[in-house]
């Protein structure tokens, strides 16, 4: 099929024709076919502009349409376009960005594992805590903890410890040995405070632990704020009592950082301040800021040291470290320190909240939250019960979308927004006057 890609009803009508989308019906009437960007806005095949409160999908800290990332990609390309980190190969850029995420990384944690994104990352990380145990003499560690409402990516291992069963559905068996703990989700635990939380969680967790038997189980796996899960945050003693639980029966902790990493909470990683002490650490989306798909799964030392044995970690992609990506998550890492984005996400949070804040009055609206660049807007049928809206909140980002042209993401009980690191204070209060149109009207 031939046709003007400058047409957007042949784009549209190609797309239909041979784009399968993750997540999108066949018979769903439109497409939104985007051809630029700049900053925060982007613009589709029809001329329409859109303020991206989405980063894409929460990945891009610098802003979209930023030369210096192009640049470094074009240098590495027309240097070294490819090269492999098999066996006893390595590139030299690669082998430069796992020396800088190992300086940038908490304490005790200096080794780094390429991947293209965040599913290969999650992948890669259980199969390194299985085996950690397994050459340590304890190959019965095959269970994995994880909770509802967290999402790790759609490999038949992510797929697993991922808490939404809608999206194992026909796909199972799934992998046998995951327990899906509950979430540590204070709007809706029905405690009656943050330390009820988290006490709830722990007993959960030491009675898990002592039914599967500490003795069976390899990891655990949680995002320090979960993110599709709408962006949930946990008490603040939530991930340090978890993490004495895990130490004490020598499970490992896997901190899926993907969405958290590399500016998203203020810092470039999570764990410094939520006080969860990883073994190994999944990150991707903003370590690029979505210029090149690449993913960095990080590890202790002591991690390291077991998968260095014998013949070391038989695990690997073709483009694992990729040069292109190395060059491009350099650059991008660059932008962040230079123009320090960290202490963006934390001035803009707040300043997002305390735009968003009065949509509290609205009868839809449960409770608007943040931590870091990360909000919830929680939205429900009836405030008094806290009952979810029926099919969740994807008809009303839709709605934002198409008569306000903000973009903000849909999930099961929360709207979300996570915008670039660079979103300025008009653009903040353009995307919260927005919401208040749109959800106003729904009261
Ligand atoms: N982990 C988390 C926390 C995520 O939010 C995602 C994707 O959004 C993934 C893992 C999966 O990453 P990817 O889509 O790059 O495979």
């Amino acid at each position: 099929m031939t046709f003007d890609i400058r047409d957007p009803s042949a784009l549209s009508a190609a797309d239909r024709a041979h784009l399968i989308h993750p997540f999108l019906p066949a018979a769903a009437p439109g497409r939104v076919v985007m051809t630029e960007g700049r900053g925060c806005r982007l613009r589709d095949a029809t001329g329409r502009t859109y303020l991206d409160a989405t980063a894409g999908m929460w990945l891009c800290q610098i802003g979209h349409g930023r030369p210096e990332p192009a640049r470094a990609a074009q240098d590495q390309m027309t240097r070294l376009e490819y090269s492999t980190n098999f066996w006893d190969f390595a590139c030299d850029r690669t082998v430069e960005l796992a020396a800088r995420l190992a300086d940038l990384a908490p304490p005790g944690i200096d080794h780094v594992f390429f991947t293209t994104g965040g599913s290969e990352g999650v992948e890669a990380a259980l199969r390194m805590a299985r085996y950690v145990h397994h050459r340590r003499g304890e190959p019965d560690r095959t269970w994995f903890l994880s909770r509802l409402g967290g999402y790790h990516g759609v490999g038949y291992g992510s797929g697993s410890v991922s808490g939404f069963p809608d999206f194992a559905e026909g796909f199972g068996p799934m992998l046998p040995h995951v327990h899906h703990l509950a979430a540590p989700y204070p709007y809706r635990s029905g405690a009656a405070g943050p330390a009820e939380v988290t006490d709830a969680c722990v007993r959960e967790l030491e009675a898990a632990v002592a039914r599967i038997g500490p003795h069976r189980i390899a990891a655990m796996i949680g995002e320090p704020v979960m993110a599709l899960g709408g962006m949930v945050a946990p008490p603040d003693d939530y991930w340090p009592r978890v993490t004495q639980v895990l130490r004490r029966h020598g499970i490992l902790l896997i901190l899926d950082e993907v969405v958290t990493a590399f500016g998203r909470l203020g810092d470039w990683f999570a764990g410094r301040r939520t006080g969860a002490r990883a073994d190994i650490i999944v990150t991707s989306k903003g370590l690029t800021s979505g210029y090149f798909p690449l993913g960095a799964v990080l590890t202790s030392g002591a991690v390291a040291e077991v998968l260095g044995r014998d013949t070391g970690f038989p695990v690997g992609h073709t483009y694992n470290g990729h040069p292109v990506g190395c060059a491009v998550a350099l650059a991008n890492l660059d932008i962040i320190e230079s123009e320090k984005l960290l202490g963006a996400a934390d001035t803009t949070g707040a300043y997002l909240a305390d735009a968003l804040r009065p949509l509290e009055q609205l009868d839809v609206v449960g409770e608007v939250r943040r931590t870091g660049l990360m909000l919830g807007i929680e939205l429900v049928a009836d405030k008094t019960d806290r009952r979810p809206l029926p099919h969740g909140t994807y008809s009303v980002a839709d709605a934002v979308r198409t008569e306000t042209g903000v973009l903000v993401r849909g999930g099961p009980h929360a709207l979300t927004l996570a915008p670039p690191l660079i979103m300025t204070r008009d653009e903040a209060d353009e995307a919260a006057e927005a919401l208040h149109t749109v959800l106003a009207r729904l009261t």
